[in-house]
């Protein structure tokens, strides 16, 4: 029931912007810029959470803790390696989670596994290609605008 409760927390709000909010800023001043550094994912999750769903930073940090002890167990269950998409460049799993998100190496989809996994019939998530389209949350987040 946990479980299910991370996912159903986590699936309300809004993620349309989320490039815009959470990618690079694409305004450009004159000169010499200093290079941007690129957000964490944990810190992306918390603005997100905050600013998209409208949670304070005491919910969005408990949300976030409650994501880091899931997901030991959703790397463990994933069977995103002997997907046909999967490739053998990559080397995480596990993109349906929050703080894992979409692959920087996978590109062209061959088939989704995701709904044979277990964590998928767990937590009932209800998209998938998650390497290449973002983590359930974000998924979710976009249909709602
Ligand atoms: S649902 Fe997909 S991405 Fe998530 S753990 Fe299972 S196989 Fe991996
Ligand atoms: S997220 Fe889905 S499509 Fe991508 S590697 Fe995992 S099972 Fe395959």
């Amino acid at each position: 029931m946990k479980r299910r409760e991370f996912f159903e927390k986590s699936g309300c709000g809004l993620l349309g912007l989320m490039m815009a909010e959470f990618g690079f800023a694409s305004g450009q001043k004159e000169g010499i810029q200093a290079p941007k550094k690129k957000m964490s994912r944990e810190d992306m999750v918390k603005k997100m959470l905050m600013k998209k769903m409208g949670k304070t930073e005491e919910e969005a940090k408990a949300m976030i803790k409650e994501m880091k002890e899931k997901l030991p167990m959703v790397k463990d269950m994933c069977i995103c390696k002997t997907c046909p998409t999967y490739v053998a460049e990559e080397k995480k799993v596990g993109f349906c989670h929050p703080l894992v998100g979409k692959s920087e190496i996978i590109k062209e989809e061959k088939g989704c596994d995701c709904p044979k996994c277990p964590v998928y019939q767990k937590m009932k998530l209800k998209n998938g290609y998650y390497c290449t389209r973002k983590s359930e949350m974000e998924q979710e987040m976009a249909k709602k605008g």
